[in-house]
């Protein structure tokens, strides 16, 4: 059994990265960003109007009001996408439409409510005086030629689209999605939906694992459950070996007569870095690799599986996607947390903010086996190694599960 540390370091000695591929702008949400996105061009690129109404003179407008309107020449119209070369002159303005040029010799825009509309067609009664770029979005205000927009490890959500969009990127450098390949071990598996028969349980884990899969980012490529037997398992993993960047697994490495995974891979040459770090729940986690493919162990108690793969997986896919890892977060317990003396302990947790400070307890379900543990939580918490309970009012770690908010 090693250290918690010594395992994540084990780990990224062994990373590879993910080659890039381009995808359009559409195919990109949910991926990594493998380029930096840069301005070709200042934003708002030329001045422009941000109402619709009349483009002025500020100074010819000194004396307007309601009482006392100026009445104004109009000598063109300026309209978003189809800008007039026209200038404008004393006793002038110009129409102008939201996102239109600002034609040359205006210097403001009155909106079309402050305006008495057309006179006679030509002219416009003006019923306000204006202030200098009233209403003008300058150009370059906003971002300025060249300026690094979003960097290099970003995952592409709305936020970023939009922008990418704006700049006229029509397609992305995105990381390769890694290939996936998961499966649960056990006689005693029965999908979902089927009948039980004595001594069975239903698989949950698999389910969890692709969820999870996806949520990362990465792609599923093979998915099954298999029996307790060396035959199937091998058919499944060399297949798997080598088709997957990466293959999780669920039971099948502990200390049971039947537990063969572990066996297997070896016999299929994959080279073994741990097996067993001092964490519960998941103590007998197996990580091996085999040329650049990742191989990880999970035990088969659902909430060691699951815990395992946030743990372990999830850092992992990110890490070779190349996007940028998120920065740990510490909350105050407002419970007891029950610590181990000789290792991690994760448990399912709830973080909310209360008075501004993030507080969080553990679920009171401890067990590895019960994932009802999971339900209401939005976060798993880690403790160090240590001597008895962690107390309210300590600082915990806190991974919050990234799909869930804090209230
Ligand atoms: P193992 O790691 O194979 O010894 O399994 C540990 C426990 O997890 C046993 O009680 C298994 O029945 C259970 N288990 C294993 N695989 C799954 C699965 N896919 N879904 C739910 N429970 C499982
Ligand atoms: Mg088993």
């Amino acid at each position: 059994m090693i250290p918690f540390q010594e395992a994540k370091s084990i780990i990224a000695q062994n990373l590879f990265n993910m080659r890039k591929e381009t995808v359009t702008l559409n195919e990109s949400v949910g991926r990594v960003l493998r380029q930096n996105i840069v301005s070709s061009f200042p934003s708002p690129r030329f001045n422009n109007s941000a109402m619709d109404g009349f483009a002025v003179r500020s100074k010819d407008l000194k004396d307007a009001s309601k009482m006392n309107p100026i009445k104004l020449k109009i000598v063109g119209v300026s309209s978003a996408g189809l800008p007039s070369n026209i200038s404008i002159g004393k006793g002038e303005c110009a129409q102008c439409m939201t996102g239109a040029e600002i034609p040359k010799g205006a210097d403001a825009i009155v909106m079309v409510e402050d305006t008495s509309g057309f006179l006679d067609n030509d002219f416009v009664n003006i019923m306000t005086s204006v202030s200098f770029g009233k209403h003008i979005r300058k150009k370059g205000e906003e971002i300025k030629e060249g300026d690094v927009l979003i960097k290099e490890g970003i995952r592409i959500t709305a936020n970023e689209i939009g922008t990418c969009a704006t700049f006229g990127y029509g397609e992305l450098d995105v990381s390769k999605r890694p290939k996936v390949s998961i499966f649960g071990t056990g006689n005693e598996l029965v999908e979902p939906g089927m009948k039980l028969g004595k001594g069975q349980i239903y698989n949950s884990n698999l389910y969890v694992f692709s969820e999870l899969v996806e949520k990362a980012g990465a792609e599923i490529k093979m998915r099954e459950v298999i029996k307790d037997d060396k035959e199937s398992l091998k058919s499944f993993l060399s297949q798997a070996l080598e088709e997957s960047d990466v293959i999780i697994s669920s039971g099948g490495v502990s200390m049971g007569r039947y537990d063969y995974v572990r066996d297997v891979l070896i016999e299929l040459g994959v080279k073994e870095h741990f097996w067993k770090v001092a964490q519960k729940p998941g103590k007998p986690l197996f990580f091996g690799t085999k040329e650049n493919k990742l191989i990880f162990g999970l035990p088969g108690n659902p909430v060691s599986s699951y815990i395992g793969f946030m743990k372990w997986v999830w850092p992992v896919l990110k890490d070779i996607m190349g996007e940028n890892i998120e920065k740990p977060l510490y909350g105050k317990l407002d419970e007891l947390f029950p610590r181990e003396k000789t290792k991690h302990r994760f448990l399912f947790g709830q973080a909310e903010y209360k008075n501004g400070i993030l507080v969080c307890r553990p679920t009171i379900r401890l067990g590895s086996h019960m994932l009802t543990s999971a339900l209401g939580a939005n976060c798993i918490l880690s403790a160090k190694p240590g001597d008895g309970f962690l107390k309210p009012g300590e600082s915990i770690r806190i991974n919050l599960l990234p799909w869930k908010c804090i209230q």
